[in-house]
């Protein structure tokens, strides 16, 4: 099982870190020992000082394929959540500056918090959902599927030239603007269309 996280796919996002709209997708991959189960809490690692919170609609793959077509993508797909790709902000910077990968900021242990998944039902659109963060009750990211710059079926045809995917398989899709950092005892809650589908207590 892999995941594949797709960076800058909001322009209000991409500006608030002073990135570049980018013309194709950005991805980047977590491994599986990043997942953070539902409802469990993450343990703030010690290598970094500002970690931060990126709320993002989770699609997972139903299907095994590659070179999917865009047309076809709706096929590979059943159900979709709402998690964190928590972010180790500082390490980022810096190996951004350096032209450096970025696993050690983005793939370590707990990275990849996802909610409960929800079926997508017949006549859903996967472009047409709200979903939230609020943290400590307060709303911090209040995000709209519309906004993406590339679509869930896009993002499914453009990762699917490169890596096979597999049944089990997660894409992040991307986080909207209000991303923060978080701090030991914060309370963070994803919902989707108004469901809540994890909490995530900071230790
Ligand atoms: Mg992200």
């Amino acid at each position: 099982m892999k995941i594949i996280c797709i960076g800058r796919n909001y322009g209000a996002h991409a500006k608030e870190l002073n990135n570049e709209i980018p013309t194709e997708p950005v991805i980047f991959m977590k491994p599986k020992s990043a997942v953070l189960l539902p409802d469990k809490p993450l343990y703030y690692p010690e290598f970094t000082d500002d970690l931060h919170y990126e709320c993002e609609l989770i699609v997972k793959i139903g299907k095994n394929g590659k070179y999917i077509q865009e047309k076809f993508a709706h096929k590979y797909y059943s159900e979709i959540s709402v998690g964190i790709d928590f972010t180790a902000r500082d390490l980022q910077e810096k190996q951004k500056k350096k032209g450096l990968p970025w696993e050690i900021a983005k793939a370590f242990d707990g990275s990849a918090a996802i909610g409960r998944f929800v079926p997508v039902t017949e006549g859903m659109d996967l472009q047409k959902l709200h979903f939230q963060l609020k943290k400590n009750d307060e709303l911090v990211q209040d995000g709209h599927t519309a906004d993406m710059m590339f679509p869930v079926n896009k993002i499914i045809a453009y990762v699917s030239q490169f890596f096979t995917l597999n049944i089990g398989d997660l894409i992040f899709t991307g986080t909207p603007s209000g991303v923060g950092p978080v701090t030991v005892q914060d309370k963070l809650e994803c919902y989707l269309e108004g469901e809540k589908l994890t909490e995530v207590n900071i230790r």
